[in-house]
């Protein structure tokens, strides 16, 4: 099959012929219809996330199953898929109550294993981890839904539990956060978006948010609490640092959630306490969603209500990859890239 390789970090991916995946037993090799490129495959190739070498990114996919494991029982040849960036064992006491985005066990197509910058992938646990794909939605959509859309769906739901009328503030307006925004704006939520970028703001407002914060001209805490009338209901740190979490919980409102989203690889970071105990705020930390969690958000970009179509920036070729992951040494683009295999 072709895909796209790279065999030292940094060192450009190359398209290329390799051997097409074995079909794990309890798994499916599903042809590839789509796959997003996202900054987590940037990190990866770079090096700040090892990955066994030679490595094929890509985790973000959509497709049809072209093989199934004897010991697969809920899909076969010719179904439409998606899965979660990160898959469960299926079978430990998390997976087992359908909490597969924190199994010990899990595994990352892109990650631990070859990912979907190619033809084919495989995936383990195929019964825990596939989401059938409505026939309303196409693979370049489904392709946006498995890792930053997923993601902060669940931030904004499950954790978030936002409700319409709320005050959410959204910190960090990438692909995560102008999905969000997104998912907010549609669950009737009034969204303030904060970010250093002109761009990305000029985007999350276009997306919907009601108002916007340029955090580099104003303290971002002061300025969501004052827009809010006392501070934002729920809000997501949706780019990672420190210093954003910390602004983004002084900027909640008395009993406001927190939702922690962006990744904090520096190590333990220091937080307002002081202001959790005061004002009884809860901070949730969010990895992604499982599969078992799909269906609810699946319906609703079915009958329209969550349009994460708009999200999609450029859809380039199998052979543009390498291009797309240089490109991410720059600032983020307007949306997110899809690579298109088959319709
Ligand atoms: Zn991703
Ligand atoms: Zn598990």
């Amino acid at each position: 099959m072709k895909a796209v390789v790279y065999s030292k970090y940094g060192d450009a991916p190359v398209l290329t012929e390799v051997a097409d995946p074995d079909c794990p037993a309890d798994g499916v090799v599903i042809e590839v219809g789509a796959t997003g490129v996202c900054r987590s495959d940037w990190h990866a190739w770079k090096g700040h996330d090892p990955v066994p070498l030679p490595h094929i990114g890509g985790h973000e996919f959509a497709g049809t199953v072209v093989a199934a494991g004897p010991e697969v029982t809920a899909w076969r040849p010719g179904d439409r898929v998606t899965v979660p960036f990160a898959c469960g064992c299926g079978a430990c006491e998390y997976c087992r109550v359908g909490d597969a985005q924190v199994c010990p066990r899990q595994t990352q197509p892109g990650f631990t294993g070859p990912g979907s910058f190619a033809e084919f992938v495989a995936v383990h646990a195929a019964d825990a981890n596939l989401v059938a794909l409505p026939a309303e939605v196409g693979f370049v959509i489904a392709a946006c839904l498995g890792c930053r859309f997923a993601t902060a769906f669940r931030a904004v739901t499950a954790h978030g539990r936002v409700r319409a009328g709320d005050w959410l503030a959204v910190h960090g307006c990438g692909g995560v956060g102008l999905s969000a925004v997104v998912i907010g704006a549609a669950l009737g939520a009034r969204v303030v978006a904060v970010d250093v970028s002109a761009a990305a703001l000029a985007r999350a407002r276009s997306l919907g948010a009601e108002v916007i914060v340029d955090a580099g001209a104003a303290a971002a805490d002061a300025a969501v609490e004052e827009i809010t009338g006392g501070g934002a209901h729920v809000s997501i740190d949706a780019l990672g640092s420190p210093a954003v979490a910390s602004t983004a919980l002084r900027g909640l409102r008395r009993r406001g959630r927190h939702v922690q989203v962006g990744l904090l690889p520096g190590g333990p970071a220091p937080l307002p306490m002081d202001l959790v105990i005061a004002r009884e705020l809860e901070i949730y930390g969010s990895h992604g969603m499982a599969a078992g969690d799909y269906p609810a958000m699946m319906r609703l970009v079915a009958d329209g209500t969550l349009s994460p179509g708009l999200l999609v920036g450029d859809v380039i070729g199998l052979g543009d990859v390498a291009q797309a992951l240089a490109a991410m040494d720059g600032p983020a683009g307007a949306g997110m890239t899809v690579v298109m295999l088959a319709g």
